[in-house]
């Protein structure tokens, strides 16, 4: 089945959307982009997209922190992505890809005098860490500060941050990396947010610890306070907090709720997929396929029944 990609404003075969080598983000990474997922509900034959509104809002953010212009509204935003989602007509999980760049045909290192465009590809596309349970090591590549490239937005350009940390965990022989913020606390995965469990809390690291403001986080906040009633404690978490947790996992559109079974070749409790990870991991895999009534305001239904 083909996949269409919104480009130059009209929906396209994707292969058929092409950008020149001359456009300007491609040298610079002067870009924001988003990661959304549709999720396939095999039952009622319906695709849907979680927490649409929520990633254009940080797209936008990101937008006006590289100064890029937005075609459209967010509403009008998340509309072509439901239109081209459904267009596609996949029946599988899906993961949504909108970027906006610097879009001038002309060098040099800049923010201003540029023209900017946008666009959205949708693509087929399963687990993301593709385990149970992760491993992972604790990673040489630390987060950068806000004041060397924000990590609080997606700008492309900053994920070579993240790349170098991945590739550094899988040739170590690990699933993921976890990294530090520059004062030597623990920031996140490379694509995706961490959460400890000590003695029956949850714990995450905090804004101020250089992360990415995950809107999977948010939504396993929520979660776990109003279906288990546990609140999380957002606050610097040391390195060696990670070796005496209870349970940890990562979050993220792609990786879901992922548990971690081991950190830097130490076991996580006992190795095994902890109780609150477990339960939370059960919630959000129906909230995101829209089989929880209470959070279907967070699911956007892709095909007209
Ligand atoms: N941190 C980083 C660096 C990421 O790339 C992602 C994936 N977007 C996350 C955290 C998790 O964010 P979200 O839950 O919004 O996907």
């Amino acid at each position: 089945m083909p996949s269409y990609a919104y480009f130059n404003k009209k929906i396209m075969p994707l292969e058929e959307a092409k950008l020149g080598i001359m456009t300007h983000f491609l040298h610079y990474g002067t870009a924001v982009f988003e990661g959304i997922r549709g999720n396939w509900n095999e039952k009622q034959k319906q695709t849907y997209i979680f927490r649409l509104k929520e990633h254009y809002e940080r797209l936008a953010q990101g937008c006006r922190v590289l100064n890029i212009k937005l075609p459209l509204d967010i509403d009008k935003l998340c509309e072509k992505t439901i239109e081209l989602t459904a267009k596609c007509g996949f029946q599988e999980d899906v993961y949504i890809r909108p970027l906006a760049y610097t879009s001038s045909k002309a060098l040099g290192v800049r923010l201003h005098d540029l023209e900017h465009d946008f666009f959205i590809l949708v693509i087929p596309w399963g687990p993301y860490l593709d385990v149970d349970k992760a491993r992972c090591c604790v990673s040489s590549w630390h987060r950068p500060e806000d004041n060397v490239i924000p990590p609080q937005i997606k700008a492309c350009g900053i994920y070579i941050n993240n790349a170098l940390a991945k590739t550094e965990a899988i040739q170590n022989g690990c699933d993921e990396a976890i990294m530090l913020s520059p004062d030597g606390h623990i920031s996140e995965g490379s694509g995706e947010n961490i959460f400890l469990v000590r003695d029956g809390e949850l714990i995450t690291p905090a804004t101020t610890n250089n992360i990415l403001m995950g809107i999977t986080r948010n939504t396993v906040i929520e979660l776990a306070e109003k279906e288990l009633g546990i609140p999380t404690n957002h606050r610097a978490i040391d390195r060696s907090e990670l070796y005496i947790a209870d349970e940890c996992f990562l979050t993220g559109t792609a990786a879901h709720v992922t548990p971690v079974a081991e950190i830097d070749r130490r076991k996580v409790g006992n190795g095994e997929i902890g109780p609150i990870t477990a339960k939370l991991q059960e919630i959000y895999a129906k909230v995101i396929r829209g089989e929880y009534p209470k959070y279907i305001h967070w699911c956007t239904p892709v095909y007209n029944k």
